[in-house]
């Protein structure tokens, strides 16, 4: 069977709905998402719970680590099990790229475009009409804790983390509406259905199609079985591991890998794949004395950012901040917080790659010297917060804690994990260089007709959470895509 659309768009995400709603306005559009849709309105688990049921992730695992590298699956992607914490990054995370069309400026009404504030409507970088509530919540009694000793060792004071060069503490920015994640399947879907896209849930894209060069449309395995939807444009959002799999199972990637898999090329592209990038954290789990102290916060509380000083390298950018395990870990004790060092400059990269037995990924987490050098750094500043806290019984430290065993550097590579942020495996930048993927205005390189519009497209990690990132490439997409 065969059918015909304007705009194709796989993967509906956080960059893949904002994709396909603003497609709408340019004709016929069909969304294809390999994960269940949950209807409308969403239903109180996809905004309350934190850990879902199976279909709800894609599972990966660090091939070097043994550790889970879990993505979002179904309607929102990753903003449908994600923590919904909302940060943009600094102004510099987006100027350092030098892309042509992606500066701070050229970014900025699209961050705009797509929130609500509801505290700081009215500052000129934040907007008031877009479908993605962005809030501050009200400071319990750790987080007053946690900003006493911050004020203490004398960082300052942000009333918001997405303000331009905020650095401080202050509570986090989340996407909430009361009280409640509310991502691109809460936000965007309704008005995407509305203006007429075809959502396709549970529609695996399986195999672009090409006519030489020419990205002709998909092959697509939904409920009714096979489909081959013809398009006059094709949009890959399918996130930093679905994007990378599809282009190589489609003739688009390395060529040891092409000719790994047996498919034959369209476009040899040695920088799909490469250049994964994410933060990595490390977790110094200690228990609150009064599980008051935490009100059943998932990550919302109160949250450090500050750099650490390198004469070798600018604006080296740490978080610092706890949460509650249970929401993600039913056999968590209720008392028990994570106090999260994060690293949010890493200058180490891993890679994606298909093979014949199916995915591989190594993130290369603190690989770089120097960002193991600054994780232990940041790990020794959250052990102060977190004596002085057991200091003044607000929480209690396990004898056996690892960050107090031997030489720093060593203990956080044992334990250093994914912030989840991954990125960068088909990066943007000028058609000459080597490692570029997509140019600026999003076509993938050697091919027409087909784009990339999500993380993956990300050439340096921003110091933030990418979710409002992913939005803002989803949200600009049909404004560079021909
Ligand atoms: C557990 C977890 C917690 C996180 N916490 C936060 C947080 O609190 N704040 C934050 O800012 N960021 C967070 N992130 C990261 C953030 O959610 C992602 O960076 C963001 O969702 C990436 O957007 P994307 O559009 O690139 O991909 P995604 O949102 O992952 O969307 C890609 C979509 O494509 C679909 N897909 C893949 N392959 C195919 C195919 N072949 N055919 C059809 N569909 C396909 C997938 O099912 C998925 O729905 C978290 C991520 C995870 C996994």
């Amino acid at each position: 069977m065969s059918t015909h659309t304007d705009t194709l768009v796989i993967g509906g995400g956080a960059a893949g709905l904002f994709c396909a709603w603003r497609a709408a306005g340019r004709g016929t559009v069909i969304l294809a998402e390999t994960g269940p849709d949950a209807g409308d309105p969403p239903p109180a688990w996809s905004l309350y719970d934190y850990l879902l049921p199976d279909p709800h992730y894609h599972r990966y695992t660090d091939e070097t680590t043994g550790r889970a590298l879990p993505q979002g699956r179904g309607l929102g992607g990753g903003t449908t099990v994600n923590s919904a914490a909302a940060l943009r990054g600094q102004p510099w995370c987006y100027d350092d790229w030098a892309v042509p069309g992606w500066s701070w400026a050229e970014c900025l009404p699209a961050f705009r475009a797509l929130e609500s504030d509801r505290q700081f409507a009215g500052d000129a970088y934040h907007g008031a009409a877009g479908p993605i509530p962005i809030t501050r919540l009200g400071a319990g009694p750790l987080d007053e804790a946690v900003m006493d000793w911050c004020a203490h060792a004398g960082f300052d004071h942000v009333a918001d983390h997405n303000a331009p060069g905020a650095l401080g503490y202050g509570m986090w920015t989340t996407n909430r509406h009361d009280g409640g994640r509310w991502g691109t399947y809460a936000g965007v879907t309704p008005a995407a259905r509305a203006a007429g896209v075809d959502i396709r849930a549970d529609t695996t894209a399986t195999r672009l199609l090409f006519d030489g060069n020419r990205c002709t449309g998909a092959e697509l395995l939904g409920p009714e079985g096979p489909v081959t939807v013809l398009a006059d444009r094709i949009v890959v959002c399918a996130g930093a591991f679905g994007t990378p799999a599809l282009l190589m199972r489609s003739g688009v990637g390395p060529e040891p890998v092409l000719r790994e898999l047996g498919v034959p090329p369209v476009s040899v592209l040695p920088g799909v794949g490469a250049n994964l990038q994410d933060h990595p954290w490390c977790l110094l789990d200690v228990d609150v004395t009064d599980v008051a102290a935490i009100e059943a916060r998932p990550v919302s509380g109160a949250l450090l950012r500050y750099e650490l000083p390198d004469p070798r390298a600018a604006h080296v950018e740490a978080e610092i901040f706890a949460w509650q395990a249970r929401p993600y870990d039913p056999a968590a004790p209720a008392t028990r917080v994570s106090f999260t060092a994060a690293l949010m400059t890493p200058r180490s990269r891993g890679r994606f790659t298909l093979g014949p037995g199916g995915p591989r990924v190594c993130t290369g987490h603190l690989t770089n010297a120097g960002d193991a050098r600054h994780m232990a750094e940041i790990v020794t500043r959250t052990a102060e917060l977190v004596d002085a806290l057991a200091a003044d019984g607000v929480v209690a430290v396990p004898a056996d804690a690892w960050w107090r065993a031997g030489d720093p550097v060593a203990a956080a590579r044992a334990v250093v994990s994914t912030y989840n942020h991954h990125s960068g495996t088909c990066r943007m930048g000028g058609a000459d260089d080597p490692a570029t993927v997509v140019t600026p205005d999003l076509s993938v390189l050697g091919t027409t007709g087909l784009s990339v519009a999500d993380s993956s497209i990300l050439p340096i990690i921003p110091r933030a959470n990418t979710t409002l990132p992913s939005m803002m490439i989803g949200y600009r997409a049909m404004d560079l895509v021909a």
